[in-house]
């Protein structure tokens, strides 16, 4: 009896573990079942929906300017939702959150409550399931956890653990990144799909059955971060003759007593069809997508034809055929295959760059438009800057939501594969533009009403200034007298920055919140910034100075009425200032100085025409032709020479391959590049804080280098355009870095601003490329990082935006910056990337970073922190200072995290909670595993419980069961999960401060929600 007993607690708990199980695994419950010793062919109704491309997001969702592309979104899930409703065993999957919830939140409530017995049912699946389907290349990690949260979250919201997405299917972005795959790992998705892969590649893994892998996306996370990725046999669109969708002129299936019946002609062409895709995969089952672009506006088409397609196929078993088709979806398909006892090949490196011919690179997208893949920085940088204040000052309410919704939205639509790759047409591109300026300022009306309550200025401004990289700003206007710049770090502990305002050329002086003088430097705006025919003539100079900000601090900006008295003053109190850094700077100050003290003998003598420009950390050299040529810091020195140099695009007809056109997807350079500027005229700035090399290279191209006291990094703020046309050549712009540096053909590039990969020139991990465009085929995505190293020095270029970059050469370094092309590359977007503005060709400008440092030690530790600072740096917010009152201030902390900690997230999410994302910012070669303690953390935000997540923030980590995929070498039989590695902190508000304590091991991110007040 006793052991009866037992015996039936056991079933109990395994039944409340099964139940859990199949909550946690909601959707697989309801999968098709295949049948045995048959080929199962998972048939895939999907559509693909740009949010954005050829029209704008709106015109896509309405259906209008079908003139442009017949597309209208709304129609697509009106006609869809219908079609599945009327036989329980059609399904279809969607994507884009964007459009989705646009259309949802039109419906009835007896149509939303039909869509929510759909989705229970696993009739309606979401996969990928973010704001937009994210590109691969120019995609920054933190702008795609952030959209993927609030796809997921409305998801979860919406349909509870049923509408939660298993699958990432990125199907159309050109080329995958390993931390995209590492991030949905992260997320606790089983697996990912797509169907873009270089063409030679896919051929070779098509033939030897590796076209799905167990994809090992990280150097350091393990088994947290792999990723089952799966290759489309061809592409994503249904098998060539079967498109039966309103879009496509191939037969419908006619089965009727008519002469043109074709039933026998459709199902032995299927058959074949399946029997040849079949001997490219391990599996007995077979993934068919079945739909395109903008698919399925007449569902009713694509469902009867499918239907009858799957009748007659399946027919024929009884004559013996081995093929059984029916509906499906991506999830239903990776279940089967994670059913069946199979082993899969392991993949380390990534899928860039992505070609597909001998003459077709997919690497001018990782630059095209410039200005927009800056500003979609700016969006980024911003959005965090609000989600924090409005988590500090505790803002709640419909508003404070809807404008944190309304950026949040607008930068989801901005990671979409053709925003911010700048593969869209320009009046797209136009649109984009006016949605994130039009959701920026909503935002900014958090950040305002955040300001007034965390600081004494109760009425203050706080404007923002969205045009500070070309020094300009109208609040500064009439010259910034009685002024205070408000300054807010995005970062999770408190750092040093030059803060720049543009002013008048005058007379002013900067203090502090207790009034103390603060050094200041005035320096001329560039000449060539303050011709910009667009510019209005306002703010002459610069006024620099050193802030120093925790979380939040105002510094106060005056005109002096004696010039000369500021002089005095400057030096007066720059030795007080000095001595009041705070310790960990003033070490860094300390030592590097000293290195820089036994290199300084090495100097090159001054006779030779060159110029000297130094401060106690950097020593720059240029020759005399104003370049520059020779660079010490760190403790070691480098002959880096400095150049910007234009490839002539390929213009040909596309008509051959041969023939193809360098365009907004294309970088197709022809013949060598050309250097601009073979004399610079230069003038030379110093100030105390900062000295800076103003240079012309043409009348399109100029530039100013930097370095700030005490800055371990040279800054290169690059000024690129109107490219001249007149020679009717399209042109593409870079900046060249050349050393001695024997790096023999490797380099390092970054993965989504996290990881780095190292590439190796010519070559590729699992395939023998044609570098039959031996520039082009060596362009990699970089968007934050680039760098090279010999046995002694290493040099890293850090970037502000997404750009194309290489090393063609060894020593060399390059990045591409601006492209103005004359033809279009015929992948459909049918315009040549000419951006125009006001009235000439577009102007960017930028600023690109070098580190020279020690290869031996861990130099790229403190390249990571940097990479940090440049992402988020202070948010400038103006106000006048006569708007200040007497009230008491609450400061607000840092967290004081420990210095390899990044407070990646911190925003409100569901009512009373808040999202925060800790990341160990260091690689496994730079540091240690981080312990540390939350709750500092909790009780600043007034924590009453805290959770652990998943990535995205929607599931509880301790609730994640991954598929786990047998690698080659495995003889496991049955199948297998994942879970997590360490026990997910749950606590309340009274439990110990040991409960808090956290383990961060290197490039590990823990998500958590505190529920609070
Ligand atoms: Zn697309």
């Amino acid at each position: 009896m006793q052991l009866l007993c037992g015996l039936a607690t056991i079933f109990v708990l395994l039944a409340v573990l099964r139940e859990q199980q199949v909550q946690a695994a909601c959707g697989y419950a309801n999968c098709p079942a295949g049948k045995a010793n048959m080929i199962n062919v998972h048939l895939v109704p999907h559509s693909h929906d740009d949010v954005g491309w050829l029209k704008t997001v709106d015109q896509y969702y309405y259906g209008a300017r079908n003139d442009i592309q017949h597309a209208g979104v709304q129609y697509i899930l009106d006609n869809v939702i219908r079609e599945l409703l009327r036989d329980a065993k059609r399904r279809f999957i969607f994507v884009e959150s964007a459009f989705f919830f646009k259309w949802y939140n039109e419906q009835t409530a007896e149509v939303k409550s039909q869509v929510k017995t759909l989705v229970k049912g696993g009739r309606l699946e979401f996969a990928g399931g973010a704001w937009s389907m994210n590109d691969e290349a120019a995609v920054h990690y933190q702008s795609v956890i952030d959209q993927f949260t609030i796809g997921l979250k409305a998801l979860q919201q919406t349909f509870g653990a049923c509408g939660r997405p298993h699958v990432g299917w990125q199907i159309d972005p050109f080329g995958h990144s390993r931390e995209m795959a590492s991030l949905f790992a992260q997320m606790g998705f089983d697996g990912q799909f797509f169907a873009r892969m270089d063409w030679i590649e896919k051929t070779e893994r098509l033939k030897n059955l590796t076209a799905e892998v167990i994809w090992k996306a990280s150097e350091v996370l393990g088994q947290s971060a792999e990723l089952f990725t799966g290759l489309l046999y061809r592409h994503y669109s249904a098998p060539p003759g079967f498109c039966f969708d309103a879009l496509c002129s191939d037969a419908p299936i006619i089965d009727g007593v008519s002469y043109d019946n074709n039933v026998k002609e459709r199902v032995d062409t299927f058959i074949k069809y399946i029997q040849e895709v079949t001997t490219h995969y391990r599996s007995t089952h077979v993934l068919i997508p079945m739909g395109d672009d903008f698919n399925y506006q007449i569902a009713a088409m694509n469902f009867k034809n499918m239907d009858k397609l799957i009748k007659y196929v399946n027919e024929r078993q009884s004559l013996g055929s081995k093929v059984n088709l029916f509906y499906s979806t991506p999830a239903c398909y990776l279940k089967a295959i994670h059913q069946a006892p199979l082993t899969w090949p392991s993949k380390a490196q990534d899928f860039f760059p992505y070609s597909t011919d001998w003459h077709t690179y997919w690497t001018g997208y990782y630059s095209s438009r410039p200005t927009q893949k800056r500003f979609e920085r700016d969006g980024n940088h911003f959005l965090q800057v609000t989600k924090q204040l409005t988590t500090f000052a505790n803002l709640t309410g419909n508003d404070v939501n809807s404008n944190l919704d309304a950026l949040r939205h607008a930068m989801g639509v901005m990671q979409h594969h053709d925003a911010i790759t700048g593969t869209e047409k320009q009046h797209v591109a136009a649109d984009y533009d006016r949605l994130l300026a039009a959701a920026i300022e909503s935002a900014q009306a958090n950040a305002r009403a955040a300001l007034q309550k965390l600081t004494n200025l109760t009425n203050g401004e706080f404007v923002s200034c969205l045009q500070l990289n070309i020094s300009v700003c109208e609040f500064t206007k009439n010259g910034a007298d009685q002024l205070v710049v408000t300054l807010f770090n995005p970062l999770g502990r408190p750092s040093y920055e030059y803060v720049r305002v543009p002013v008048n050329n005058e007379a002013y002086i900067v203090t502090d919140e207790t009034g103390r003088l603060l050094p200041s430097d005035l320096l001329p705006v560039p000449a060539e910034v303050q011709r910009l025919s667009f510019r209005p003539k306002i703010a002459s100079h610069e006024l620099v100075f050193l802030a120093y900000v925790e979380k939040l601090r105002s510094y106060y900006i005056k005109k002096s009425a004696n010039p000369r008295s500021v002089e005095e003053l400057k030096v007066e109190t720059q030795m007080r200032s000095m001595n009041s850094i705070p310790k960990r700077f003033s070490e860094m100050h300390k030592k590097s100085a000293e290195e820089n003290e036994l290199k300084s003998i090495a100097i090159d003598s001054e006779s030779r025409g060159e110029i000297i420009v130094k401060n106690s950390h950097v020593k720059l050299t240029l020759d005399s032709s104003g370049h520059l040529t020779k660079v010490e810091m760190n403790g070691v020195s480098e002959n880096i020479r400095q150049e910007f140099y234009y490839y002539n695009a390929a213009a040909g007809n596309n008509a051959e391959f041969k023939n193809r056109s360098s365009g907004a997807y294309i970088f197709r350079p022809n013949g060598t590049e050309l250097l601009i500027g073979r004399q610079v005229t230069f003038s030379i700035y110093e100030g105390t804080q900062v000295k800076e090399v103003h240079q012309r290279f043409s009348d399109w191209v100029s530039q100013v280098i930097r370095i700030y006291e005490g800055v371990n990094r040279v800054e290169f703020e690059w000024l690129v355009g109107p490219i001249p046309i007149n020679d009717n050549i399209g042109k593409e712009v870079i900046t060249r870095f050349t050393s001695n540096i024997k790096s023999a053909g490797v380099f390092y590039t970054d993965s989504n601003g996290r990881e780095m990969l190292k590439r190796k020139r010519n070559q590729r991990e699992y395939f023998k490329p044609n570098m039959t465009e031996a520039v082009s085929g060596n362009y990699y995505p970089i968007t934050a990082r680039i760098a090279i190293e010999g046995e002694s020095n290493r040099i890293a270029l850090l970037n502000d935006r997404a750009q194309g970059g290489s090393s063609l050469k060894d020593g060399a370094l390059e990045l591409m910056l601006h492209r103005r092309l004359l033809r279009d590359d015929a992948f459909g977007v049918g315009e040549a990337l000419n951006e125009t503005a006001y009235g000439e060709g577009v102007v960017a400008r930028g600023k690109v970073y070098l580190i020279l440092s020690n290869a031996e030690g861990t130099p790229s530790r403190y390249e990571r922190l940097e990479q940090l600072q440049i992402h988020l740096p202070f948010w400038k917010f103006f106000s006048n200072a006569t708007k200040a009152t007497n009230k008491k201030v609450r400061q607000i902390s840092s967290f004081n995290l420990p210095q390899t900690v990044h407070l990646l997230t911190l925003e409100p999410f569901n009512a009373n909670e808040r999202l925060v994302r800790l990341e160990n910012f260091m690689d496994k070669y730079d540091a240690n595993p981080v312990t540390f303690n939350l709750r500092p953390l909790f009780d600043q935000l007034s924590g009453e419980e805290i959770r652990e997540t998943t990535l995205d923030g929607n599931l509880n980590l301790s609730e994640m069961i991954r598929f786990k995929f047998q690698p080659e070498s495995s003889n496991v039989t049955k199948p297998e999960y994942y879970k997590t590695l360490h026990s997910p902190l749950l606590a309340k508000k009274k439990d110990s401060v040991s409960k808090f304590s956290i383990v961060l091991h290197q490039m590990q991110i823990r998500t958590f929600v505190i529920k609070w007040r």
